[in-house]
């Protein structure tokens, strides 16, 4: 079989490095706001002794929902907890909290993951998502990332759309410390594409993220614009070429990114998503919605504002900086 990219998924024995890199570190300071208020609830529930077990398990569903993680997977998981549940137990939050943590991270185990890419000469990501959404940093991020994994890495400003979006990445590129493959405002996005991938070939550049303007006004535009870059990628990017389309949504925007997730989902293929901004949110439970309810694989963690801050998804990790129960 194919060797494969290990940008994604943080593979059980990556897991120590990524700790030493402080990954793990940051993706519990990303979810401080839901997690403490999660346990909180938690705390809460179990301390109000006059009420009935039922009831304890009813208030640990209703701190599921309110953090996002959907109403039929809050379910689940509280069945699954009762199921699991040993006399005394639920007079103790620490041991519901453990309990949880497993279960999240079966549940996140079994949802889909991102497809895995073989190692090719050169990988092209498309990214998409609504302006404001977090999309420009996300692609530092992703940058940055590649930059620390040993690869050659060019920005391609395929949103000629505002002028604004050009800039703005140049801008990163020049931080970085990465050329910005572009044209003028108003450009064919597939054409800057075609000289991303001229300039990749000439000067040996073996991943281009692509700004796309991924918009989604009506579903036609988008669709015709991302298949006119796929072709071209197909055609200029030659067989040792791998093809992947993230989506980034802001966590902050509540259920409405569930919606807009789906609505992006219905238009394109999805290979995985950036949930941006999980570090200004308590709804953090929402990356259990996106992978469980719309069975979407979830690639990246947005958790601040600098471009260190990308942490690739790890379904136990996730579940343990969710419920506060590893060293903090
Ligand atoms: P775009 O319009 O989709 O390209 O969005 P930007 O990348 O410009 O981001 C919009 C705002 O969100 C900026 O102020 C970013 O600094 C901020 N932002 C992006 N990602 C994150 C994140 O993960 N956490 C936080 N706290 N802010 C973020």
């Amino acid at each position: 079989m194919a060797e494969e990219r290990k940008d994604v998924a943080v593979e059980e024995q990556d897991a120590a490095a990524a700790e030493r890199g402080g990954l793990w570190r940051r993706l519990r300071q990303g979810l401080t706001k839901t997690r403490t208020q999660l346990v909180e609830r938690i705390g809460a529930a179990v301390e109000d002794r006059g009420v009935a077990p039922e009831e304890v398990l009813a208030a640990l569903e209703e701190a599921l929902i309110s953090a996002d993680a959907g109403v039929e997977t809050s379910l689940e998981l509280i069945a699954r907890v009762r199921g699991g549940l040993r006399p005394g137990e639920l007079a103790d939050p620490l041991r519901l909290r453990e309990l949880l943590v497993d279960e999240v991270a079966i549940l996140l185990l079994d949802a889909p993951p991102m497809p895995r890419i073989p190692v090719t000469t050169r990988l092209v990501t498309l990214v998409i998502g609504v302006n404001g959404s977090g999309k420009t940093t996300s692609i530092a991020k992703l940058a940055r990332r590649s930059l620390d994994l040993g690869e050659s890495v060019a920005l391609v400003a395929a949103d000629t759309f505002r002028a604004a979006a050009i800039e703005q990445l140049v801008v990163w590129g020049e931080r970085l410390g990465v050329p910005v493959v572009r044209q003028g405002q108003g450009s064919d996005p597939a054409a800057v594409v075609y000289d991303a991938l001229q300039a990749a070939r000439a000067r040996n550049i073996s991943h281009l993220i692509v700004d796309t303007a991924g918009r989604l006004h009506t579903k036609k535009p988008l669709m015709d614009e991302l298949a006119k870059i796929g072709r071209v990628v197909a055609r200029e990017g030659g067989e040792d070429c791998a093809r992947r389309t993230l989506l980034v949504l802001d966590a902050t925007a509540g259920h409405n990114v569930l919606r807009q997730a789906q609505e992006f989902q219905n238009a394109v293929p999805i290979d995985g998503v950036v949930l941006a901004k999980l570090d200004g949110t308590a709804k953090g439970g929402m990356v259990v919605s996106l992978a469980r309810d719309l069975r979407l694989p979830v690639a990246f963690l947005g958790v601040g504002e600098g471009a260190q801050d990308l942490v690739p998804f790890n379904a136990r990790e996730f579940a343990k900086a969710l419920l506060g129960t590893g060293a903090e």
